[in-house]
């Protein structure tokens, strides 16, 4: 095999990212199969508790390009779902009631021109609803700046990607200018009442790494985050979601390019904590892609790692097959399981 650092820049498809992840060795350190890790905790076959999350992909398109995104996505996708594959994810909430909550994602979602009906159509089966809303979106166009006001009337849950409370991280991280537009889209959301006490109009961020390293405690970081940008800003939110990044896509890259494949990897496998191997998302989240196809999560779906049996599309969601599946792991999982654990809730532990 080539040394990984000569591989970088050659991660155009799933399969040469799962090479690398799979047979890594890190120097003195060879990696511990993620399986066996599994094993020694008891977990393995991994499988799930009972999905309850319906995650859905409804595009790759973004009017971003962040270095870390594990989706690849920017303006020149054009993967989105349409509104046929939508009808099919509502056939399946429809026939199964204990997927309670639906989480929107993307790409940006709001970009997808079907996005306002499909949220209406969702509520309208009384879920909850949450979107992964990237905060600069709400600015790039007119005709998304009632996006406060839409996500309002519906009651829908937001939770958007701030990586840092400093604008020279953030747009290092997201662009330039994301930090200035990101504030802006945050006083915007406060304005209709999100992550105001007492609206019960839940506004939630995340911040991530922004280099080789694991996130901080959760709780701390977020009282860092609500003391200045409540000071320097005025901005107010619900709770800070602290989330690992997993070596998969864009970061994968980074890593590679950087030379910090490797001791991002070590610091993983060492950080390994079996209650939040417990933990993991996957065990009780569906993901669907925009396509329609199922998968454990959204970074195996970028992995192009399918659910295992028969249940692998939305024209054939079987919660109850569903439930009895293996759950796919590999060496990425490591991203989920150290420390306090990381999901798209943030840490697990
Ligand atoms: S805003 Fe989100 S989806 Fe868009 S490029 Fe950034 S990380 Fe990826
Ligand atoms: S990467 Fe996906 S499959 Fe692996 S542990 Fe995390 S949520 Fe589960």
């Amino acid at each position: 095999m080539k040394s990984l650092k000569a591989q970088h820049n050659i991660l155009s498809d799933a399969q040469e990212q799962l090479e690398i992840i799979a047979h890594g060795q890190t120097g003195d350190f060879a990696l511990v199969p993620f399986q066996q890790k599994l094993e020694e905790s008891g977990l393995f076959p991994l499988k799930p508790t009972g999905v309850e999350i319906f995650q859905v992909n409804i595009g790759k398109m973004c009017n971003q390009v962040c270095k870390h995104c594990h989706v690849d996505a920017g303006p020149d996708r054009k993967e989105i779902m349409t509104w046929e594959t939508m009808e099919q994810c509502l056939d399946a909430l429809r026939a199964n009631p204990r997927l309670q909550i639906v989480d929107l994602t993307g790409g940006a979602p709001e970009m997808n021109p079907n996005f306002r009906p499909f949220v209406t159509a969702i509520k309208s089966l009384n879920r909850h609803v949450i979107v992964r809303c990237n905060l600069t979106i709400i600015l790039a166009n007119k005709k998304y700046h009632d996006l406060p006001h839409f996500y309002k009337q519906h009651d829908v849950e937001v939770v958007s990607s701030l990586p840092f409370y400093t604008q020279d991280r953030t747009d290092r991280q997201r662009g330039n200018g994301v930090f200035e537009d990101s504030i802006k889209a945050l006083q915007m959301l406060n304005d209709v009442g999100y992550g105001i006490e007492g609206t019960g109009l839940i506004l939630n961020l995340v911040y991530n790494p922004a280099g080789a390293f694991l996130p901080p405690a959760q709780q701390s970081l977020e009282q860092e985050y609500k003391q200045a940008l409540t000071q320097q800003y005025g901005i107010f939110f619900n709770n800070l979601f602290a989330i690992t990044n997993l070596p998969i896509s864009r970061y994968l890259d980074y890593l590679l390019q950087s030379g910090n494949y490797e001791k991002y990897m070590e610091k993983l496998v060492k950080a390994y904590n079996p209650v939040a191997a417990a933990n993991v998302m996957c065990r009780n989240t569906i993901s669907i892609s925009w396509d329609g196809y199922l998968y454990d999560c959204d970074f195996n779906q970028m992995l192009d790692l399918k659910v295992s049996g028969l249940s692998k599309h939305i024209s054939q969601f079987d919660t109850s097959m569903l439930n009895e599946r293996t759950i796919i792991v590999n060496q990425h999982c490591y991203g989920c399981t150290a420390g306090s654990g990381s999901s798209c809730g943030g840490a697990v532990t």
